[in-house]
């Protein structure tokens, strides 16, 4: 067979999908890394001792496929049931299981059933969502959010007289909440309106609720078709770890581990979340400092003319003034300070900026004030 016709054998449908990209990871220390929302501080060293402790010959075994202990732990975190916790290999997982376990492929429902095999999802959110719907061969609909990022009225139109408004019967509806990449967050109330008018899935993305002072959890254990997502990658800054959790219906999540891989979840990330948990106290400091470090960012930014969106996140959306969003980000990474630009039409004019630490925070307030000086 030649070298060029191997890829005919993969299906059409793959051949065509354009792949998630995720925010360049460089060499550790070479740039000023503020471009994938990672926490800028280091895991709990209870987390970190976890890891070491069980780093021994016991790797050779299989881990527990269902992380009962960190399933339990988390289950009395949130005083629910272990039933009502998923564990994934990241949320990223679990967003993926969603998907598999709830939404028919678009080739195998009938005109009247579309709704059947239908993924819905805000624009702009997370830029995964329709990588997962066109992988899985499901119908993508992606629902304006207001121009200053806000929800919609449901059963609106939205801010565009040409846009699709909701759909009140989608297999599957993905919420971002708070939202990325803007950072806005959501009401719960306006949540448990959007969640209590479809018939779906919804599920609640809140990979940056920790940062946020409002979360909408308890929409999980109030309404049967609603999932809440979590991860261990941002507030507890495990995102090498991969563990994220749902939390939901105790019936519908034990549909969901049907189709997820038995052994996702590796046992050094199993360790490391369990024993982060048990260290709250350290945590708390860590989401404080990243909160006041987010309100002193947004006040330097908007002094040297960035308009910045409100953010409950641990990133700032900002349009930067005088030239493109798109040259802001080339200048910067000249710079050597490396943030984030989305090609996409929302927020083509914005850049997206991770909290780091002080020092970072100051390294690209200074580089910032040598491109604008210039
Ligand atoms: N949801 C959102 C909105 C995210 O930004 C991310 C991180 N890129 C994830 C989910 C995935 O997080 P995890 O590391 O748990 O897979």
């Amino acid at each position: 067979m030649s070298k060029h016709s191997a890829v005919n054998l993969v299906r059409p449908s793959v051949r065509r999908l354009q792949a998630y990209i995720p925010g360049e990871q460089p060499g550790r220390g070479r740039l000023t890394k503020l471009n994938t929302n990672e926490n800028p501080y280091p895991p709990s060293p209870k987390a970190l001792d976890a890891i070491r402790e069980a780093t021994d010959e016991g790797l050779r075994l299989y881990p527990n496929p269902t992380a009962e202990k960190l399933r339990r732990s988390l289950a009395r975190k949130h005083g629910c049931d272990p039933e009502q916790i998923l564990v994934g290999n990241g949320s990223d997982e679990l967003l993926a299981v969603c998907i598999r376990a709830c939404v028919e492929p678009f080739r195998s429902v009938s005109p009247s059933r579309l709704y059947a095999a239908t993924v819905q999802y805000f624009d702009p959110s997370y830029s995964l969502y329709p990588v997962l719907a066109d992988a899985h061969g499901a119908r993508r609909h992606a629902v304006p959010l207001e121009r200053d990022f806000s929800l919609p009225v449901l059963g609106s139109k939205g801010s565009s007289p040409s846009a699709s408004p909701w759909n009140t019967r989608a297999a599957l509806s993905l919420i971002t909440t708070p939202n990325a990449p803007s950072g806005r967050s959501y009401p719960t109330t306006k949540l448990r309106r959007f969640c209590r008018g479809t018939e779906g899935v919804v599920v609640l993305d809140e990979a940056y609720a920790d940062f946020a002072s409002e979360n909408a959890l308890n929409l999980a254990f109030e309404l049967p078709n609603v999932i809440v997502l979590r991860t261990f990658s941002k507030a507890y800054s495990l995102s090498s770890q991969r563990i994220g959790y749902a939390v939901g219906n105790a019936e519908l999540l034990a549909e969901l581990m049907k189709v997820r891989d038995s052994y996702s979840v590796n046992e050094l990330g199993q360790v490391a979340a369990l024993a982060a948990l048990s260290d709250r106290r350290y945590y708390r400091e860590v989401i404080k400092e990243i909160r006041v470090s987010r309100e002193v960012l947004t006040h330097h930014l908007a002094e040297l003319g960035f308009r910045v969106i409100p953010s409950e996140t641990n990133f700032l959306l900002v349009e930067p003034p005088g030239f493109s969003a798109e040259r802001w980000f080339e200048k910067l990474r000249e710079q050597r300070v490396l943030v984030r630009w989305f090609n996409s039409r929302r927020v083509r004019r914005y850049l997206r900026i991770t909290i780091g630490t002080d020092e970072e925070i100051a390294e690209l307030l200074s580089a910032v004030e040598r491109i604008l000086a210039k």
